[in-house]
Order: C-alpha cells, then sequence, then structure tokens
C-alpha cells in the first residue's frame, strides 16, 4: 500500500476532521516514540506517545510500530483495568519545513461501550482522558486506509483484526456462554487459481461471502482469513452442524456454471474457555479442518483432544528424528520366519525407536511422520545396512539360505535410488542378494500400476527377492497380482482373522493359494497366532509363517542366541 504524503496543515486538518469520529486521535512518532503536535503549519515534537500500551511493548510491538515499519494499518484491541479499547494506526508521511519528510502514524483510539472510561497515565503525568461512555464507532466513516484494516477488501466482510476485536468484545459480554469456531476451506484452491485465474477465484470468493451473509446461518461474527477460509463464530446453541453441511453442500455447487463445482471443508472447534486467545480456537478448528483434507467424503471435522496430542508427538518426532538417530536410539529387531515346525527360515528386520529410558516408540507411531516429511529414506537406509551388516557377519553361523526381509517404504523410490542403493550394499558388505528380501507393500505395487511396474520390475530383473507386503489389507484385485512382477506374497494378518465372514475369507484364501501356486510364487502369512490357524494355512499350502505363535520381533543379541547359536 503507498503511504499518503500530507504536508502540515493537510494533516493537521484531516486529523481534526477525525477527532469527532474516534476517542483520541493523535499523531505519533513510533522511532522516537513521541507524540507529534500540530498547530496550522508548525509541528513539535511533544510527550511521549504512552497511553494504551504497556512499558513493555511501546513502539516496539505496538501497532503505531508494527504499521510503520510494515506501511499497513494495524488494529488492537486492548483490555486495561477492565475496560476495552481498540487502537488503529495508519501510517502517513509528513512533510515538514525545508521538504523534509519523515514517516508518522495516526493513532485512533476508541473505548468500547460498556466500558468504564480509562486515563491513561505516563510518567511524566501527562493525562489522556478517555469520554465516559463513548461509542463504538461506525468503521466505515473512517479513512480509507483505516477501513481497509477492517474490512477485506475483496469480500467486503470484515477483517481478520476487526473479527478479533468483535469477537473478544462478545466474549467480554458474555464470558460464560460457549461458543463454536467453524474455519471453511475451499477444497485445492489453490488450483482453482492456477487452473482458471485469480479472477476466477475471486469471484468465488466473493460470491461465497455473499452466500454466507444470505445463508441464515446465526453466526455473531464472520471474516475471511488468509486465501479460502471464511471464520465464523457461532453461540453454542446457535450452531447446528446439519445446517452447516447443508450450506456448505448448496455452495460447493453454486460456481459450477461460472467456473467450476468446488469442495468446500469445515473445521470446527467448540470454546468452552473464551480466555484462550481467538488466535488457538482457530488453530483447532484448522487442525480439526486437516484432519479431513484427504478425505473428501467428509465434510465437517470437530477438534478433539487427540487431534492435539497426535499434532503434539508429530512435532516431537520431526524435531528429535536426526539427533536420536545419530545417537543409536533406532535399532533392528528381528521377527523369525519359519516352516509349521517352527523351524528358522528367515526373518524380517523391523525398526524400533528406544529411548533411554527404556520406552519402546511402535513404528506404525512414527513411520507415517517420517514419510510425510521425506525423512524415511534416512531411516530405511540405516535399517538396510544394519541387516545387510548382519547377514555380512552371520555367514558362518547361519543357513546358505537365511534370508531378512527389509520393508522399503513406497516414499522412498521418490528421494533415493532404492535399486543403486541396494547394489552398494551388496558390494558393501560381500553378500548375496538373495539373502536381502525386499518388502514393498501392497497400496503401493497397486497404485500407479504402470510405473510401480516398472520399478517391480528393475528389481527383479537385477535378480532381488521381492515381496509383496500386507496383501489383503488393501484393495488389491486377485485379477491384477497376475500383472505384477514379484516372488513372494505376503498376506496380511487382517486376511487370516477371519473375524467377519469365515466362510468368504476361506474362499478368498484358498484362490490365493492356488493363484500363487499356478504363477510360481512363494507365500508368508504374517500374524499368525494360533495353532489352528498354522494347521488351516498349511492344509491349504502355506509353508512359511510368521506370528507372534512361534515368536514376537526380537532384539537382535537374543536372535542371535535363540535362532542362530549352535544350541538353538
Ligand atoms: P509389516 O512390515 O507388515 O510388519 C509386520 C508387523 O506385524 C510388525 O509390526 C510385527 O510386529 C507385527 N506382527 C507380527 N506378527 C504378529 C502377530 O502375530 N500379531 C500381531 N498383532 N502383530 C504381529 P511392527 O513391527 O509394529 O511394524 C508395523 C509396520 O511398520 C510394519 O508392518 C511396516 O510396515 C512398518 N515398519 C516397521 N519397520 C520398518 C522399517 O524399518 N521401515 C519401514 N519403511 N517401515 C517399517
Ligand atoms: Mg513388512
Ligand atoms: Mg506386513
Amino acid at each position: 500500500m503507498k503511504v499518503k504524503e500530507y504536508t502540515v496543515p493537510e494533516l493537521s486538518e484531516y486529523i481534526e476532521s477525525l477527532r469527532s469520529l474516534y476517542d483520541i486521535v493523535r499523531l505519533v512518532a513510533p522511532e522516537s516514540c513521541r507524540v507529534i503536535e500540530l498547530d496550522h503549519d508548525c509541528y513539535a515534537f511533544g510527550k511521549k506517545c504512552f497511553g494504551c500500551w504497556e512499558r513493555s511493548e511501546r513502539c516496539r510491538t505496538c501497532t503505531s510500530a508494527m504499521a510503520l515499519k510494515t506501511s499497513v494499518a494495524q488494529g488492537k484491541v486492548v483490555i486495561k483495568k477492565s475496560s476495552q479499547f481498540s487502537v488503529y494506526s495508519v501510517p502517513v508521511r509528513l512533510r515538514g519545513a525545508n521538504d523534509v519528510v519523515f514517516p508518522c502514524v495516526i493513532e485512533m483510539v476508541t473505548t468500547h461501550r460498556n466500558s468504564i472510561p480509562v486515563t491513561y497515565t505516563d510518567d511524566r503525568q501527562d493525562t489522556l482522558i478517555v469520554p465516559a461512555g463513548a461509542a463504538v464507532q461506525d468503521s466505515a466513516a473512517g479513512t480509507e486506509q483505516f477501513t481497509a484494516a477492517r474490512i477485506d477488501p475483496l469480500t467486503g466482510l470484515p477483517s481478520w483484526a476487526e473479527f478479533c476485536q468483535t469477537t473478544r468484545d462478545i466474549f467480554i459480554r458474555s464470558p460464560s456462554e460457549p461458543r463454536v469456531i467453524v474455519m471453511t476451506d475451499i477444497w485445492k484452491f489453490g488450483l482453482v487459481n492456477e487452473l482458471f485465474g485469480i479472477e476466477s477465484g475471486n469471484a468465488i470468493l466473493r460470491g461465497m461471502a455473499d452466500a454466507l451473509r444470505d445463508s441464515g446461518l446465526m453466526y455473531e461474527t464472520i471474516c475471511r482469513r488468509g486465501s479460502d477460509h471464511f471464520i465464523m463464530c457461532f453461540k453454542s446453541g446457535d450452531y447446528i452442524e446439519s445446517r452447516l453441511c447443508d450450506i456448505l453442500q448448496k455452495l460447493s455447487s453454486m460456481f459450477t456454471e461460472s467456473v467450476c463445482r468446488i469442495f468446500l471443508q469445515a473445521g470446527v472447534y467448540r470454546a468452552h474457555d473464551l480466555t484462550m486467545p481467538l488466535s488457538s480456537m482457530c488453530d483447532r478448528a484448522k487442525l480439526a479442518l486437516n484432519a479431513i483434507k484427504e478425505k473428501t467424503k467428509v465434510m465437517v471435522s470437530e477438534f478433539d483432544q487427540d487431534m492435539l496430542d497426535r499434532l503434539v508427538h508429530e512435532q516431537h518426532v520431526l524435531s528429535s528424528f536426526r539427533p536420536d538417530l545419530e545417537a543409536g536410539e533406532f535399532q533392528v529387531y528381528l521377527q523369525p520366519q519359519v516352516d509349521r515346525e517352527g523351524a528358522i527360515k528367515g526373518a524380517e528386520a523391523l525398526v524400533r525407536w528406544i529411548k533411554p529410558d527404556g520406552t519402546i516408540v511402535p513404528p506404525d507411531s512414527f513411520i507415517g511422520i517420517l514419510e510425510r516429511s521425506c525423512l524415511i529414506s534416512d531411516l530405511d537406509r540405516m535399517v538396510w545396512d544394519l541387516a545387510a551388516g548382519y547377514l555380512a557377519a552371520w555367514k558362518n553361523i547361519a543357513g546358505k539360505d537365511f534370508y531378512i526381509s527389509v520393508n522399503i517404504s513406497p516414499l522412498d523410490f521418490f528421494h533415493i535410488d532404492v535399486l543403486a542403493y541396494f547394489e552398494h550394499l551388496v558390494r558393501k558388505y560381500g553378500i548375496d542378494k538373495k539373502s536381502l528380501h525386499l518388502e514393498i507393500t501392497e497400496s503401493f505395487m497397486m497404485s500407479d500400476t504402470e510405473k510401480q511396474l516398472r520399478i517391480a520390475d528393475r528389481l527383479m530383473e537385477a535378480g532381488w527377492i521381492l515381496e509383496i507386503d500386507d496383501f489383503g489389507k488393501g484393495y488389491s484385485s486377485l485379477g491384477e497380482l497376475k500383472d505384477l512382477n514379484f516372488n513372494t506374497l505376503k498376506i496380511d494378518k487382517s486376511f487370516i482373522d477371519e473375524t467377519e465372514n469365515q466362510e468368504r475369507s476361506r474362499a478368498i484364501l484358498e484362490s490365493v493359494f492356488d493363484m500363487t501356486k499356478k504363477l510360481r510364487m512363494e507365500v508368508i502369512t504374517e500374524g499368525v497366532e494360533r495353532k489352528e490357524q498354522v494347521e488351516r494355512l498349511s492344509a491349504m499350502g502355506c509353508k512359511t509363517f510368521q506370528g507372534y505363535y512361534f515368536d514376537r520381533p526380537l532384539p537382535v543379541p537374543d536372535f542371535i542366541s535363540k535362532y542362530l547359536s549352535p544350541d538353538a
């Protein structure tokens, strides 16, 4: 925004005109922390610009200093001695004697209704008195810049600053009434802008603002924040989820003809403690929103404490991952893969995060986080390296067909050359590549078949043993399996649990075994916990088992003494 320049008489006149609109209007020079006194064509630096600011925030974080720094009007609600008032600071440039121009700020203060009169006193007893019972002023009557601070120019809705002020005001008036904060989001709005142009995006935002205004939703306050978030504050009793869903549905189809079909979602936070900062309430509504971002069938999501706990956990994982990896807190456990008699064939390497106090963090609680933040390949490479090292070290104590299977995250393929890395491990440790089996999940193999097929083919052509992990957990169809090039199918625990339709899962399992036999593939069943499962699966043709019935994942020294030592 271009900061306007005034001569002394012009600014003097301008400030006079504002005096009827606000309780206090003054010109300040935040840099020197002084009030500037104007008198026709003279100006003078007067008393310190105290007033509504606490000593600690004077001119460092106060709105006047911010306005000066950013050249944009700033607003702030201040609560002091049980009174609440709003301060707006608009940057201007004052051209003084000899055409010397210096930046300063017009500060406008309004006390809120129901506030008791306030006396601002500075250290030198200069006193400004706010008139008793002064009314809240109409924002539209302010200056151009001032209005811009209160109104979102694109939609005409209140700005975030204005929303904060009015919502806080409402909270102060009825602090015991719980509120509901709703934040809406247009799914992949950036894409709309990119595909249809900014103007189309703006048209959607304006249309949405109008529609929300006319929606009949009984919000107390509303604003637009960020590019495509609309935030509403409801009295708890006035918020009806089904009504919100109806409106979101209606809005979603509103732009189909003019621009495109959009998809709207909303995050909801029920605020019982109104002393919590409004921005934290909105953060929680946003967290609820983020929880459904990838679920396009869900429209509304309410914040719950688990979401915050998950966020805290995620932050913890991200901040401690690298130092803990370097500190050796990530260790490999080995879970035996055995025949029906329990004789060892190989093992799966499963990572464990072992904290200094001995707490073991299971992989399911951090693998996904590391995948989302592109850190997973650092961990996987460490696990693969250790596994290859064990194979090299155990050449003489393990059987010649002994193998270790390692998990490959689908994300690894995006960040590193997986094939080249395994080839490097074979050279580094002098191991047979047939002894290091590679597990790739079924969901990855099925997600983008063409591309995945090429990856699988390259690994197979290079002589690696490829296993499809978690078969049956996802959505694979047996038909697709025949197109995939791999050696072993690992049937997921959920497939053999038979929790629902026993007959049906048996029939499917039998056809899986039939098909793998025809395609000459190996089968490993995971999660075997009971003797009768081993018997039933053996009858179907299964020769390799992994599960608690035989053993749990073990620390390496335990694995060695139980399975690889001469008296094992
Ligand atoms: P997965 O690769 O399917 O590993 C099998 C999981 O099933 C392991 O869980 C294992 O402890 C568990 N399991 C084995 N037998 C039984 C049983 O009889 N009953 C039950 N209830 N569970 C059994 P874990 O170790 O917690 O690993 C979970 C998943 O985390 C793994 O599933 C794998 O997808 C991932 N993961 C583990 N380690 C790594 C790793 O180093 N890299 C990557 N990318 N992922 C890993
Ligand atoms: Mg696995
Ligand atoms: Mg598995």
